[in-house]
């Protein structure tokens, strides 16, 4: 059934992701809320607050990207290698709604730009953007960008452009009260083939002038509401609707399969301390205990 604007879960102050075409079909839009994933990023991880603040952007641009799949397995890997002290970021999202994500630096510093804003740039300095998209396809597609930015939705936009030629507009935020993070959502919105240079510039005048999305959240927007707010078009369609959450795919079989492809070397060292060992997953902290004897099932 076609999702319609009087859709009471429109309206649900829980994270989702809202899809929508417009302007005849030739833009395609995609807007989230985040909040719920955030805080579980941050809570996992531990994060200082520009930590949060690159990893829920990360999170964020990452269910947007993913928000075109039309298959639960189709995922895709987001990796941002940089030479600042941030270090590195990667986040998985699903066809699911689902995703997941570690940062190197999960303690960051404070850092801010010139008006004294947290700026996630200050910790990345040069770097790159390396995206794969895995459609269940025999070769999974991988593209990488120089950083532009470093604010993250920048890049992801830069990517866009320069790995797959689809100009875009992305909006990230992640609103932060002190230490807790009070609302994060995301906009994107992406000219399919067809799409005009006339209808680009118009697309780009209104981005260009439009607020914060911050600013809309605390108003009380939703998603959908922000999609409608940056296009000003009567005929916007939505799509479809699916939750979106923080969720880690770990579990004792996956780990004991990725110590089972280790080389023979390593596995033989670890199963000579008798202590066993212990295997803690980065995407969500839970650890797993192997004993000798288990590891020493894994020799020939
Ligand atoms: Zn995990």
């Amino acid at each position: 059934m076609p999702l319609t604007w009087d859709d009471p879960r429109l309206t649900t102050p829980d994270d989702h992701l809202v899809t929508a075409l417009a302007s005849g079909g030739h833009i395609r839009l995609a807007a989230c809320r985040s909040r719920t994933v955030v805080r579980e990023a941050q809570r996992l991880h531990s994060l200082s607050p520009l930590s949060t603040l690159a990893l829920g952007r990360l999170l964020t641009g990452g269910l947007l990207f993913a928000s075109s799949f039309k298959h639960e397995d189709d995922n895709l890997t987001l990796r941002l290698d940089c030479s600042g002290p941030l270090r590195s970021m990667t986040v998985i999202a699903e066809g699911d709604g689902s995703c997941r994500g570690e940062i190197a630096a999960p303690q960051l510093p404070s850092l801010v730009d010139a008006k004294g804003r947290l700026a996630v740039r200050a910790a990345v300095e040069g770097g790159r953007l390396t995206v794969i998209r895995d459609l269940g396809l025999r070769d999974p597609y991988v593209g990488t960008v120089p950083l532009v930015s470093g604010e993250i939705a920048q890049d992801l936009i830069s990517y866009l452009y320069y790995s797959e030629q689809r100009p875009g507009v992305m909006f990230l935020s992640v609103d932060l009260d002190g230490d807790r993070v009070r609302d994060a959502a995301g906009l994107l919105l992406e000219a399919l083939p067809g799409a005009d240079d006339a209808l680009l510039a118009h697309i780009e005048e209104r981005a260009a002038g439009f607020p914060e999305i911050s600013y809309w959240l605390r108003e009380g927007f939703t998603p959908a509401q922000l999609m409608d707010l940056l296009m000003g078009d009567p005929e916007i369609r939505l799509l479809e609707l699916r939750e979106v959450a923080y969720r880690c795919r770990c579990s004792r079989d996956r780990m004991r399969r990725n110590l089972a492809a280790l080389g023979l070397d390593d596995r033989e060292e670890l199963a000579a301390d008798p202590k066993g060992i212990d295997l803690v997953c980065h995407f969500c902290n839970h650890s797993y205990h192997f004993t000798q004897e288990e590891m020493g099932g894994l020799l020939p």
